[in-house]
């Protein structure tokens, strides 16, 4: 075994450059852990090819030997479906050095970035040309487009853009043998057979190494407005983003739900500042966008102002200035880090109909409290698009390891309530390893039967993430 695995090492070597394949496992510490901790691998080496060639060679040769690759972007995913299993003799495929943005392209409103390009620098070359590249999310300075694309990234502008996969008009990917699939396409119609590129949206690296991607973008806004407000419940909350999107129409880019408890712990801690007086049961961070700034600042207030007329919401606070609209979204962006502070925390990255919120948010923390007295829900995130991150902190004083070993158990709970309201166990973040056995038990088995075929047709020797998703 030790004679075949050095046989590999100078064969990836030999496609790569020997710089380029890492062994020594202090060099490869951080690509083994997931971001939690919840998994630590091991690794025969983490290899960097440095083109889509090279991607190619590289999926060939492991396939022809029967080793297991793991793709890896920025290691942000947040279901182990970036780390290698246990044993040591699985490849991490890392595209830390494909980074190329190809071209952009302002007639087409088109991207063209290689999958190591991190999303902060496609958001910043958007800007650059005067456009938008709307997807936002917190770990958009690490995380990668190969790696938005594989887990269909969603975050904070859903409401107005969409995922991934509305942003996405062509992939450029590797198969497992080696193929390299060109679906490179910018065009908004293309009638011609199956999705192909849409197939490696949200596949999480086990059809295939996504190598570029064509994404969409939009005009740069010209008016930008957001607000912090208080209101009395999850159904005022749906209320309000009707009230604005009545009056804002589809210029309403973000519209998070903060739980008071979320919204306290972060002050506790020192992690951002109040904006608002006052005790409240439930917050929202709404922002807007317009391409006509003339009247944009009269409207947005005015939306509010008619919600504050109709009893809807209890208070607001418009941002008067770029600080303040950051001190907004820090509040928002640490409540994980507060959580943290207070010990252990449960999570659940559910969806249900957007207007079936406010009946799980009672139902479930219902639920959970009656299941572990004294636990204290913390539900936030993206109400617009029935999108909650349902997390659960332990009870005040309690014991953490023993609150933690309850993790599937309380999962259960929830998404037994999900899964009647037609729900999602997996919003955002994917099925990576952590909701595999998940996916096996709940998805529509006709569903699941075509996922398996078509895992079967792209990657016969299952050698692309094993043990993740299927
Ligand atoms: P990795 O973590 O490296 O990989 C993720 C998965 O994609 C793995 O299965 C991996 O094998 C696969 N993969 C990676 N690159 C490729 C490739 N080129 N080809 C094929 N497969 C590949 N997600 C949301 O949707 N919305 C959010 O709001 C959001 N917020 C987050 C906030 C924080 C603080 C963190 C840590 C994560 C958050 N996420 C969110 C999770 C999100 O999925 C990832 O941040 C991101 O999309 C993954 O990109 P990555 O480059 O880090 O991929």
């Amino acid at each position: 075994m030790k004679v075949e695995r050095r046989a590999v090492l100078e064969a990836l070597a030999r496609i790569v450059g020997a710089g380029h394949v890492l062994t020594d496992p202090r060099l490869i510490a951080g690509a083994l852990v997931e971001p939690r901790g919840l998994y630590q691998g091991k690794a025969l080496a983490l290899v960097r090819p440095g083109s889509t060639v090279e991607v190619a060679e590289v999926l060939k040769l492991c396939n022809d030997a029967g080793i297991g690759v793991t793709p890896q972007g920025g290691n942000t995913g947040l279901v182990g479906g970036q780390t290698p299993d246990e044993t040591g003799d699985e490849v991490i495929l890392s595209t830390q050095r494909l980074r190329a943005i190809r071209e952009i392209d302002p007639h087409a409103d088109v991207m063209i970035c290689e999958a190591g390009v991190t999303l902060a620098e496609a958001q910043a070359a958007a800007l650059e040309a005067d456009r938008l590249f709307p997807l936002s999310l917190a770990a958009e300075g690490t995380c990668t487009i190969g790696g938005n694309a594989a887990t269909n990234a969603g975050g904070l502008t859903v409401i107005a853009y969409g995922t991934m996969r509305e942003l996405i008009t062509g992939v450029e990917a590797v198969l497992a043998d080696g193929r390299i699939v060109n679906a490179l396409s910018k065009l908004r119609k293309d009638n011609t057979g199956y999705d192909v590129k849409g197939l490696f949206v949200g596949s999480e690296g086990t059809l295939g190494v996504v190598t570029a991607a064509s994404l969409r973008l939009f005009p740069n806004p010209r008016a930008r407005a957001t607000a912090f407000v208080a209101l009395k419940s999850p159904q005022r909350a749906l209320d309000l983003l009707s009230i604005a999107r009545e009056r804002l129409g589809a210029g309403v880019t973000t519209f998070e739900l903060i739980a008071r408890f979320a919204y306290d712990i972060t002050l506790r801690h020192g992690l951002a500042r109040a904006p608002l007086a006052g005790d409240h049961a439930w917050y929202v961070l709404i922002e807007a966008s317009s391409q006509i700034a003339a009247g944009f600042e009269d409207a947005f207030s005015g939306a509010l102002e008619a919600a504050f007329d109709e009893g809807v919401i209890e208070d607001a606070a418009i941002a008067a200035s770029l600080d303040q609209r950051h001190e907004f979204w820090k509040l928002r962006d640490s409540i994980p880090e507060a959580q943290i502070h207070e010990g252990g925390s449960i999570k659940h990255d559910v969806s249900v109909a957007v207007g079936d919120v406010p009946a799980f948010l009672a139902e479930a923390t219902k639920a959970v409290e009656a299941f572990e007295p004294g636990a204290r829900v913390c539900p936030f995130g993206h109400l617009g698009d029935g999108n909650i991150h349902f997390n659960v902190s332990q009870p005040e004083g309690g014991g953490q390891a023993a609150f933690l070993a309850r993790w599937d158990a309380m999962n259960q709970v929830v998404h037994g309530i999900v899964a009647r309201m037609g729900g999602s166990f997996s919003a955002e973040h994917g099925v990576g390893r952590l909701k595999r056995d998940l996916l096996a038990r709940t998805k529509d088995p006709g569903t699941l039967s075509v996922m398996r075929q078509i895992k079967a047709a792209l990657d016969p020797n299952r050698v692309m993430n094993p043990g993740k998703v299927l």
